[in-house]
């Protein structure tokens, strides 16, 4: 078996300043490629204490990988103790010094003569070409094996582990080549997606993994074997076939890009009435740059008065049954399609808590939306509040703002 041990550097992760997601992502990462890891080490920006920490490791593992530490600045020590350890001096990269000098043109700026360290490698390492930044990742030999030096950025650390690492470690280890997708849920709880896709656990070859987030789950099916993509073929139009339309879209296509997606096919627009997100539906409707197409705007009416006033809520009703009741919901969501003089409305009323509301308890959350003729309502009563006080009042906005968007796609 292959030992590969983690090695993560930086002050800001001692420090609890920075959570360490990328031992975290690099740990998961790998397990499901069946690489595991053996040992997971957080280090200071020292120089000596990088290089002490590389050599225990590679004496132990077979493989490490490093992140952090290879930006431009004094506290980027990791070329450094690579160089050191492996006995060897830094040397310039022509090639990779002529992609800085032109990355930094494009962008308009003007180079700064210490960015140029980041085109600096130890004698013979090998670089890792970063797609996503301007920091290469660096493959350097050591005495015990290699080390894989990856940035701190994650997004950018993820594109070399992903496009250059991984493949690699895996051939190392003699693992049968792998095809992998994800595909998003809303809706489901990852309970029930898990018990639905248990036929497609058993498909040999295939192995799942769910990565929940409030109300949304990922499922990523990775296929390995002989014919890795026909596999993967055939478990993800199993998967499909058994979440039916709680699937909304894969790999990045988050739901707000979808909502914007199928209301640009129809040529529509969409209004929102919020009371418990306060505005948290309109901004994650206005993310995608070219949004105004599908987006006319919002009324945040959080008073009660106001749902009256600004969006014509009946006032017996809201005087007879407060904020929090199906009714206000649709009303509020054919007030923001009219008033606004959008296609459809969208409208959420609700108890975030942490105090029930007019006599309702925490989680009570009303969506409606208002299409072309009509309106409806899903009562979405008492939403699962996990933990206490801010923090479950935060989920559940999340939630709802999931949850609305989702019945918007419908
Ligand atoms: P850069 O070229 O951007 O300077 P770098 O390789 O020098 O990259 P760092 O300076 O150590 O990397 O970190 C860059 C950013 O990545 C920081 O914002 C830091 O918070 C984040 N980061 C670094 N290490 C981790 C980690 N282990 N987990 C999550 N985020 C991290
Ligand atoms: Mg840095």
């Amino acid at each position: 078996m292959l030992r590969v041990e983690l090695l993560t550097v930086g002050d800001e992760l001692l420090l609890g300043d920075t959570i360490n997601g990328n031992a975290a992502w690099l740990g998961q990462r790998l397990a499901e490629r069946g690489v595991q890891v053996t040992r997971s080490v957080v280090v200071a920006d020292v120089l000596d204490e990088i290089i002490e920490a590389v050599r225990e490791a590679l004496a132990r593992a077979d493989a490490v990988i490093t992140t952090g530490g290879l930006g431009p600045t004094s506290d980027d020590l990791t070329r450094d103790a690579l160089a050191k350890a492996a006995g060897v001096a830094l040397v310039r990269d022509p090639e990779l010094e002529r992609r800085l000098r032109e990355r930094v043109a494009a962008a308009g700026r003007e180079l700064q003569p210490m960015a140029l360290r980041m085109a600096d490698v130890p004698a013979g390492a090998r670089v890792l070409a970063n797609s996503a930044g301007s920091a290469p990742g660096l493959r350097v030999e050591l005495p015990g094996g290699p080390v894989y030096a990856l940035p701190g950025v994650p997004f950018e650390m993820r594109t070399i582990m992903d496009e250059l690492v991984l493949p690699e470690l895996a051939e190392r280890a003699g693992l049968p080549a792998v095809a992998r997708r994800t595909l998003r849920t809303a809706g489901l709880w990852e309970s029930v997606v898990a018990a639905r896709l248990a036929p497609v656990e058993e498909m040999p070859g295939v192995t799942l993994a769910y990565l929940p987030d409030p109300s949304e789950v990922r499922v990523r099916i990775t296929a390995a074997g002989d014919d890795p993509s026909g596999l993967l073929a055939d478990a993800e139009a199993r998967v499909r076939e058994l979440l039916g339309d709680a699937v909304y879209g894969e790999g990045e296509e988050t739901l707000d890009r979808v909502v914007h997606r199928l209301l640009a096919e129809r040529d529509a627009t969409v209004a929102t009435a919020e009371s418990l997100t306060g505005g948290l539906i309109g901004a994650e409707l206005t993310k995608m740059p070219g949004s105004s197409a599908t987006y006319a705007g919002g009324v945040v009416s959080y008073a009660t008065g106001l749902k009256h006033r600004l969006l014509g809520v009946d006032d017996a009703l809201l005087a007879r049954e407060g904020a929090v009741h199906p009714d206000v919901a649709r009303q509020m969501a054919e007030g923001a399609r009219d008033r606004l003089g959008a296609d459809y409305g969208v409208a959420v009323t609700g108890v975030a808590g942490p105090e029930p509301q007019d006599g309702r308890p925490v989680g009570t959350v009303y969506i409606a939306v208002a299409g072309p003729g009509n309106a409806f309502c899903v009562t979405r009563p008492r939403l699962p509040v996990p933990g206490t006080g801010a923090e479950s009042r935060a989920a559940l906005r999340r939630m709802t703002v999931v949850h609305a968007l989702d019945l918007v796609r419908r």
